[in-house]
């Protein structure tokens, strides 16, 4: 079986050395994204969320008060400033985000554009959102302060409405593609987020949302899952998904997120999202009561309880919080099978969560890894007959 080509060692037959991070350089780098838990509570009621599968979730401030978005403003301008950043990524999150009261956002994002301009740091806002709350003033507040929008829908409404109903369990998609049709009225053209469903046509999804949504770019994810979820196979859909891609869409433009970060690591390169591929995982997030945490799917891998706060801690307190030190490790430190692996460059040991279970803590590849293996091989034995490979000697310089 050829391997991934990353180095010379390719051409020598052996696995490649893993991509040099530098653990110590990464963790002290300064935060330059946060997830702001608007609010702690849903208007839906997903299957697969991972967020009230803890428990804790529901003991938290529905809302953000006015208090600690007030603490939350405040320590962003004492980060950006201490560390002159030029960019920070802040990803407004909930439970539904939309939940968060119009006029209230509306003064959230003036004063983060405020913060901008003074600092002279670009905030990147994103939202991600259900959909379903949107509407013709959401969105005129979304496009007037350049926030970015992904919308959770699932695919055509039969399966969108078995995965994703409301509290009372009805319907949802009808009002998400109202909700995208407002967004797409202010010139705002929302990033498509779908949960894979392993026993759905995955040509079918694909030809939905480019055929009848006319969307350009998705990402669909692998459902949350850690040791003792016992998740279905997934390898017949992803190789179902990258084949249509492959063979009836790529042409047409279409990109499809994960599939890109798969290509790239296996070319070599970073897969530049946190699902999939070898790199750090350091996010960290602000709860709806002002606390610190580390990255919040990581409540269903070991919990992420943390001692820190805004009112009385920097946001780079993070960096030294035991629960964000143990996922950062984690997240470079492969187990055994996975630095025996082919596919540990573009596939890092799947999602950080996904390698969690009670007894072995993250030291077990994905809970997904053999349907992984058999995708790997299958895109790379699809793709490398289109791949250059340019060897490039190591200089001292
Ligand atoms: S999870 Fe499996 S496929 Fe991924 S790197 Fe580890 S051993 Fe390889």
């Amino acid at each position: 079986m050829a391997e991934p080509c990353h180095s010379t060692a390719f051409r020598e037959g052996g696995l490649p050395p893993l991509r040099p991070i530098n653990p110590e350089f990464e963790a002290q780098r300064a935060v330059d994204a946060i997830i702001v838990k608007l609010s702690a509570r849903c208007n839906l009621a997903c299957d697969y969320c991972y967020w009230f599968r803890d428990d804790s979730v529901l003991g938290a401030s529905r809302l953000m008060a006015s208090l600690t978005v007030e603490k939350l403003l405040f320590r962003l301008r004492e980060h950006i400033v201490s560390h002159v950043l030029s960019d920070f990524t802040i990803v407004l999150h909930g439970g539904e985000p939309l939940l968060f009261p119009k006029a209230r956002f509306f003064r959230l994002c003036e004063r983060l554009r405020q913060l901008e301009a003074e600092s002279g740091c670009t905030l990147h806002i994103c939202l991600t959102t259900n959909g379903v709350l949107l509407d013709d003033d959401w969105a005129v507040i979304l496009a007037y302060f350049r926030v970015s929008c992904t919308v959770s829908i699932d695919g055509p409404p039969e399966l969108h409405d078995r995965h994703r109903p409301d509290l009372r369990g009805r319907e949802t998609h009808p009002r998400v593609l109202e909700g995208i049709a407002c967004l797409r009225a202010v010139g705002l053209e929302p990033g498509i987020l779908a949960v894979a469903d392993p026993f759905q046509d995955p040509a079918a999804l694909l030809d939905y949302f480019v055929t009848e949504l006319g969307v350009s770019e998705l990402d669909v994810l692998i459902p949350d899952a850690v040791y003792g979820d016992a998740p279905p196979p997934i390898a017949d859909f992803l190789i179902g998904l990258f084949d249509h891609w492959h063979d009836h869409l790529a042409d047409s433009g279409l990109r499809v997120r994960f599939i890109d970060a798969v290509i790239r690591g296996l070319a070599g390169l970073r897969s530049g999202v946190e699902s999939i591929g070898y790199g750090p995982v350091t996010a960290a997030t602000i709860t709806s009561d002002g606390g610190i945490e580390a990255h919040d799917v990581c409540r269903i891998a070991g919990g992420v309880a943390s001692e820190l706060g805004l009112a009385t801690h920097p946001l780079d307190a993070i960096r030294d919080d035991p629960s964000w030190r143990r996922i950062f490790a984690a997240s470079l430190e492969l187990p055994d099978e996975c630095l025996s692996c082919a596919w540990r460059h573009a596939c890092g040991g799947g999602h950080i969560a996904s390698r969690w279970s009670a007894e072995r803590d993250f030291a077990n590849p994905s809970v997904y890894c053999s349907d992984l293996k058999r995708f790997f091989f299958h895109v790379w034995h699809k793709i490398a007959p289109d791949l250059v490979y340019v060897a490039v000697e190591p200089t001292d310089a």
